[in-house]
């Protein structure tokens, strides 16, 4: 079982584009940049997207073996995924689902 965040899905990134820079170091930082942001848009593109038993937007990163919520902190919990620093969390789920698909 695997969770991956976006961060993690930026070290991935970086560490292709260091090879990319071992292999070639006369690269430039506007291509560095350029070569990332392809490498991201495709982790990006290559990810399914479903709605959540809890109504909520969830993917499932590449490389993943877990559905998270489709937030910045990609939660796995359904709970968790409703924070908001004003509102607090949103209790009318139970406490004990984690994101998943809705049965269509
Ligand atoms: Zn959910």
């Amino acid at each position: 079982m695997q969770s991956i965040t976006h961060e993690d899905q930026f070290r991935f990134a970086y560490r292709h584009v260091l090879g990319e820079v071992a292999e070639n170091p006369r690269i430039s930082g506007v291509e560095i940049a350029e070569r990332l942001a392809a490498v991201l848009a495709h982790l990006e593109a290559e990810e399914e997207h479903r709605t959540c038993r809890c109504g909520r937007a969830i993917v499932m990163p590449v490389g993943a073996t877990q559905w998270v919520h489709d937030t910045r902190d990609r939660e796995r919990g359904c709970r968790a995924a409703t924070f908001t620093s004003s509102g607090g969390w949103d209790d009318s789920n139970p406490r004990s689902w984690t994101a998943k698909p809705a049965k269509p």
